[in-house]
């Protein structure tokens, strides 16, 4: 088996794969309040239809496969598909991300059935928060789900933080204690403009004015070693028990390196997050293509990947939502 590459050269080795679109939560930078038009189910991949999937798209080079969604532990049976995945041997590192309301009921059956790690979406330490951001509750639970995941060996656990002005940039220094204090390992991120409910752009606080309100705790030692191959940069302050991570997909973008492809819940091949193009695989497969066949529309897909997205030119997908893509 000889890797997958783009047409840039950059090597591709990196799924993530959208098990749902519905959620319990409508975080204000992921969904509207109301007004979203869910999948039908019959649109919807079947687990045997993803496992199909992962094993063609495994056997073109891809090593890594996340679990996403919409909230991926909100379907049925989520842990018989991580047990699936976790046969494909070509598969090494498989890992899921959840806004955490469920963790704690599944991070011990997802451990056991294979999963890796989980990466867990927390934008604020105060309930009157989580209540604005995600217009929902449960911000205990989601703090309990942590603490599963960490006993469970779901290591480590990641918490995603998207910083938003007004809302939550008066937590920066809250959660970057939380490193000092105990093992977290956080990781700030800018927020994207996606989908047509356009929040404002001003709510986007960039990774150096992050940094430089962080500066306050001291300098910021860059961790070196396995924290995943992904687009974040990590750090910790001397003396801390965890890491701050830093993911700029906006002032940055890391596109150069980007490694990955997407599949959403109705088996659409998504080479960019931020670009409209995306592939069908789920009619050939219903239509009972081959695996080599399936694994040739995602080497195809690999080469459609553009060199880098436009958000500059403020060219930003209105196709979908982030819960209907797989953020
Ligand atoms: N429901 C799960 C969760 O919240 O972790 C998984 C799906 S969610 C779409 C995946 C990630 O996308 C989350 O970490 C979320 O914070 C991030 N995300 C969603 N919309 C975003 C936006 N507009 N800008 C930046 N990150 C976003
Ligand atoms: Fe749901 Fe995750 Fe989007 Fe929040 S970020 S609405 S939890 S899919």
């Amino acid at each position: 088996m000889t890797g997958l590459s783009d047409s840039f050269n950059r090597p591709i080795n990196y799924m993530r794969i959208s098990v749902t679109d519905r959620c319990n939560l409508r975080c204000i930078y992921c969904m509207p309040e109301e007004g979203i038009c869910l999948n039908d189910q019959k649109d919807m991949l079947s687990y045997e239809e993803i496992f199909t999937l992962a094993r063609a798209a495994a056997a073109t080079g891809i090593t890594k496969v996340r679990i996403t969604g919409g909230e991926p532990l909100v379907r049925l049976g989520i842990v018989s598909l991580v047990e699936m995945l976790s046969k494909i041997n070509e598969i090494d590192d498989l890992s899921l991300t959840t806004n955490g309301l469920l963790l704690r009921r599944y991070a011990t059956g997802l451990k056991n059935a294979g999963l890796k790690r989980v990466n867990v979406s927390l934008d604020t330490l105060r309930e009157n928060k989580f209540k604005t951001i995600t217009r929902g509750q449960g911000l205990e639970d989601v703090l309990k789900g942590i603490e599963a995941a960490k006993e469970a060996g779901l290591l480590p656990v990641k918490i995603n933080v998207v910083v938003l002005r007004g809302i939550n940039d008066d937590e920066i220094l809250d959660f970057a204690r939380k490193t000092l204090t105990s093992d977290w390992n956080v990781r700030f991120i800018e927020f994207m403009p996606f989908g047509s409910q356009q929040m404002d752009e001003n709510r986007l606080v960039t990774v150096t004015e992050i940094r430089e309100r962080l500066a306050t705790f001291g300098p910021l030692i860059p961790v070196t070693g396995t924290q995943g191959g992904g687009p974040a940069k990590y750090y910790r302050f001397s003396g801390g028990k965890g890491s701050i991570g830093f993911i700029s997909p906006v002032t940055e973008h890391f596109c150069f390196s980007c490694n990955r492809l997407r599949l959403t819940s109705t088996g659409m091949l998504r080479p960019c997050l931020l670009d409209e193009y995306e592939i069908n695989l789920r009619d050939p497969l219903r239509r009972g293509v081959g695996l080599d066949e399936l694994s040739g529309l995602i080497r195809d897909g690999a080469q459609c990947k553009p060199e880098g997205h436009r958000l500059a030119e403020n060219i930003v997908p209105r196709d979908k939502f982030m819960t209907q893509v797989g953020g």
